[in-house]
């Protein structure tokens, strides 16, 4: 009983030690939920949420000082120098309060946002950051959705690097590992998988430096009948850095150790702790990336049968 006492006050003074060293980095973790709200961003009883706890360890052990926030109205030039990177799992089109009714981003907080990472910060893009800012606000899942848009994709978008059309159902599927140099990706192994809500996305910026490919079509469903696509990369915009991975919406994805592997790389990367060489390489690693799912037109409403002549 005393050893464990002991033990425990070791730990906490080393928590509490850790917590007041000065903060290698700042960082903003962004969740305002304009569209859908995932479970692992959601706040219960005032508690962080899921991802947040994951984050808090992080930072524990690397001395980061993270910022949870929904409020877009605070994007502004100022706030954001206050970050030397910025995390979004974000939906919809955060210039409305939508779905959360958080406050809503001001159409020059989205343009300082985009300033911030030209001018040399960091972007991470988590899940549904691809589901945010659509092109042309693409809110139905019509034709549009399965387009590319190329250059006059939103702004948001080509920064990003890429854009969600839709999802099927979560299942195990395969990732391989495109570069094992970049920071996070140095032990995995060639190829992992597990079950995931995996997205089904286009419009890769033809600049990007792809990390995973995802090995659609052997997936199930619509959604992954396309050639192979890429699921991770990183891009320069500007002087700046950008990260995205689909991955991100279960629980168990978040506690997952190659998951937890590759964010904790993409932070000391978008933060500049680390270099990596990035050049371009969609064609060469996805060769039909480009190729999207075929849109399916919903079926018409049944229209009620015309009433039988009567009888006569
Ligand atoms: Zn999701």
């Amino acid at each position: 009983m005393f050893q464990k006492s002991i033990a425990f006050m070791a730990l906490s003074l080393a928590l509490s030690y850790s917590s007041h060293a000065a903060a290698k980095h700042k960082l903003l973790f962004f969740t305002k939920s304009s569209g859908y709200e995932h479970e692992v961003i959601s706040y219960k009883k005032g508690q962080p949420s899921f991802a947040e706890k994951i984050f808090l360890e992080f930072g524990a052990k690397e001395s980061w000082d993270f910022v949870f926030s929904k409020d877009g109205s605070k994007f502004s030039p100022e706030y954001l120098a206050g970050f030397d990177a910025v995390i979004f799992y974000t939906t919809g089109d955060l210039t409305t309060e939508g779905t959360d009714k958080q406050p809503a981003m001001s159409p020059a907080g989205k343009q300082a946002l985009l300033d911030y990472v030209k001018g040399g910060k960091g972007f991470i893009g988590l899940h549904s950051a691809s589901d945010t800012f659509h092109t042309a606000n693409e809110s139905k899942k019509g034709q549009d959705r399965f387009q590319n848009h190329g250059k006059v994709a939103d702004p948001y978008i080509c920064l990003l690097g890429g854009e969600f059309i839709m999802h099927g159902t979560q299942q195990v599927a395969t990732n391989t590992v495109i570069d094992k140099k970049f920071p996070g990706f140095e032990n995995l192994n060639d190829t992992f998988a597990f079950s995931e809500e995996w997205y089904s996305l286009k419009d890769f910026n033809p600049d990007i430096h792809v990390l995973t490919v995802i090995d659609a079509p052997k997936m199930e469903g619509p959604a992954y009948q396309r050639p192979a696509y890429p699921s991770t990369w990183a891009r320069e915009e500007g002087k700046g850095r950008v990260f995205y991975t689909a991955m991100g919406h279960r629980n168990d994805v978040w506690t997952n150790p190659t998951f937890q592997s590759i964010l904790i790389g993409a932070i000391h990367w978008a933060t500049r702790d680390v270099d990596a060489e990035i050049p371009p390489n969609l064609t060469k690693s996805a060769p039909g990336a480009m190729t999207n799912p075929t849109y399916v037109a919903p079926k018409p409403a049944a229209v009620p049968a015309a009433p039988a002549p009567a009888a006569k």
